[in-house]
């Protein structure tokens, strides 16, 4: 059977009724009892036979709608044609030919390309981001992934301020383009939320590195420690925020070293530092003291966005939206009440050995989990592999339904119960609670949390929230953590130094061209776009990049698979 596709070229689905004859299938998670003795990552392997019989349930539609769900415009259904094939190197051409970190969004992505495949419509959709992870490890595994090093150089030099997936996509794309690029980054290490906010249960941190060394090969600097903006970032409490006299405590007296502290400036690219000595008396490199439960390193340098400009062509912004939601209600300043990334980093420290036991460990604590997300989730499953005695997660929305509801019709993407690998290893939900306090346990230190549970509804086009008569709750708890969002990018630092308007969510304001209200400066991710998705990021990475180097050259080759503020389907 063949045809000519929407392509233009000859198709030959292979199983043209192949998504009657199979039914969805991903591969097992591991054991609970086993994986929660660990930090590996939760899926046992799919085998080759398996994935090439997921492919073979794709319709090869004629209006395929999971590209509609895909903000990255992945060419899914040919990928899905060449794995059933077994043409795995064409797929993975393909795959990457629309997205430059497949390994992760396999892994990470919560596929609103599944939610819009036609065959979810009367079945289940068709595996598509398994197959993605599939077509990746097997293209890095057979050493089909090499560094694609740019054949001109152009002489235009690029600072890219964040290494999380927006910025090293965006950075990717213009070293392949050319430019001469250096990626700033205030961490320890390269690469945002996905080094130190995700677990490596979710994704373990080698496979961040093994593509790191690729950016690297392609001419890609990455400069760490590295604060940009002369007011000093905000750590989002961390140092101060551990625990007295617990294990691991961060260095310098307990709290984490950040650049102006105190108000003072630090002279640009000058660290804060410097002079300390580490083992032997020898100097301490920047980044080698952690900024444990800190957003940035705790020896990190402070340099000026100003300067950057003066000294590349072009900067980008890909900072992130890190200012947590907090929860402002009596004893938020117990000692135990923490933001779920002063948590989640430390975590992630441990598990790269730079630290022994994180400042924040919930082992043998009773913990409540403010915000039933996957932050929350996060911290669930982290607080699990600590050994905590008890952990509760609340959410103040109701318990959403198994399945679409009509106001979710397919193919947009449905408000469902998702039940993650880390709810699936314990832990108790509790839906529709609002905390009001949380209790002094005598000592300083959080006993307990009292909330209420409440009602929601819609009035005057608002959603409120009632108490419930009689609905008061007190959860005896040792250890909190609010992962209750993000409220948007930080507006100190780059931010505030070059006065960049801001959009009416409080996000970095941008243009058609992704360009900033300052000359010569673009933003992209959830600096831009606010919390989102690592799907997202490296679109906007990509789109960014496009538009910076139109914006240097007069003309782009590079794709731009989205305009700013663009929605797929809701
Ligand atoms: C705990 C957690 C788990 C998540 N899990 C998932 C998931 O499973 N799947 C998914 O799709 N999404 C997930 N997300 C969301 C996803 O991680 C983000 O949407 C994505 O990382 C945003 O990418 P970004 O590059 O815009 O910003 P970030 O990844 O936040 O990176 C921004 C970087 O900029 C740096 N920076 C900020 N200011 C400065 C400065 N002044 N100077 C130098 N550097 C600076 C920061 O240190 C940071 O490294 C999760 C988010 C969290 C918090
Ligand atoms: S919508 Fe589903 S079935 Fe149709 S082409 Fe995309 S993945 Fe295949």
């Amino acid at each position: 059977m063949g045809w000519v596709s929407r392509m233009g070229w000859v198709s030959c689905m292979g199983e043209p009724t192949g998504f009657m004859e199979h039914g969805r299938e991903l591969p097992r998670r591991r054991p609970v009892p086993v994986r929660v003795r660990d930090w590996r990552e939760v899926y046992e392997p799919f085998d080759e036979a398996s994935t090439r019989t997921q492919g073979a349930r794709c319709m090869d539609c004629g209006i395929p709608f999971c590209h509609d769900g895909c903000p990255l415009g992945n060419l899914i259904p040919e990928w899905n044609d060449l794995v059933y094939r077994g043409d795995w190197e064409e797929a993975g051409e393909r795959l990457h030919a629309t997205n430059n970190f497949p390994e992760m969004t396999g892994r990470l992505c919560p596929a609103p390309c599944e939610a819009a495949c036609v065959l979810g419509i009367s079945t289940d959709p068709v595996t598509i981001e398994r197959i993605e992870l599939e077509v990746a490890e097997r293209a890095w595994s057979e050493g089909w992934v090499t560094p694609k090093v740019a054949a001109v150089a152009t002489g235009k030099r690029v600072a890219v301020v964040g290494s999380g997936p927006s910025g090293l996509a965006c950075a990717q794309q213009l070293a392949r383009a050319g430019h001469a690029v250096t990626v700033l980054e205030r961490a320890e290490r390269p690469g945002g939320l996905l080094r130190y906010g995700i677990p490596e249960f979710k994704m373990e941190k080698h496979v961040l590195d093994r593509r790191l060394a690729q950016l690297r090969a392609e001419g890609v600097e990455l400069v760490c420690a590295t604060a940009v903006g002369m007011a000093p970032p905000p750590a989002h409490g961390g140092g101060e925020g551990s625990e007295p006299g617990e294990p691991g405590r961060p260095v310098e007296g307990g709290r984490s070293v950040r650049p102006g502290e105190g108000g003072r400036s630090v002279e640009p690219g000058r660290s804060v530092r410097s002079v300390r000595s580490g083992e032997g008396g020898r100097p301490v490199e920047p980044g080698e003291l952690r900024g444990i439960g800190a957003a940035c390193a705790s020896d990190v340098r402070s340099v000026s966005a100003r300067d950057l400009l003066r000294n590349y062509d072009a900067l980008v912004l890909a900072t992130g939206a890190t200012v947590p939601r907090d929860l402002v209600v009596p004893g938020r300043e117990l000692a135990g009440v923490h933001f779920a990334l002063e948590y989640l980093k430390p975590a992630n420290l441990v598990q790269e050995g730079a630290i022994e036991r994180s400042p924040i460990d919930a082992h043998g604590r009773h913990v409540v989990i403010v915000g039933g997300g996957d932050t929350g989730a996060d911290c669930l499953g982290t607080a699990h592999r600590q050994g905590a005695a008890s952990v509760v997660q609340l959410e103040i929305l109701p318990e959403p339904p198994r399945v679409r509801s009509a106001d979710h019709p397919w193919p947009v993407w449905p408000v469902i119960l998702r039940t993650s690998a880390a709810h699936e290893e314990g832990g108790t939900r509790r839906w529709s609670v609002s905390p009001s306090s949380f209790v002094d346990d005598g000592t300083g230190r959080v006993g307990a949390l009292r909330g209420t549970e409440v009602r929601q509804s819609v009035e005057g086009g608002r959603t409120i929230f009632e108490p419930v008569d009689g609905g008061e709750i007190e959860l005896p708890c040792d250890l909190v953590l609010l992962a209750m969002g993000f409220v948007g990018t930080e507006l100190r630092g780059a931010v505030a130094e070059l006065e960049l308007a801001l959009d009416a969510r409080g996000n970095v304001a941008v243009g058609p061209d992704w360009s900033t209200s300052a000359e010569g400066v673009f933003a992209c991710g959830d600096a831009a776009r606010g919390q989102s998705l690592v799907v997202w990021a490296i679109a906007e990475g990509r789109s960014a990049a496009a538009a910076v180097d139109r914006w240097l050259m007069g003309e782009s080759g590079l794709p731009a698979p989205l305009a700013p503020g663009q929605a797929v389907l809701r």
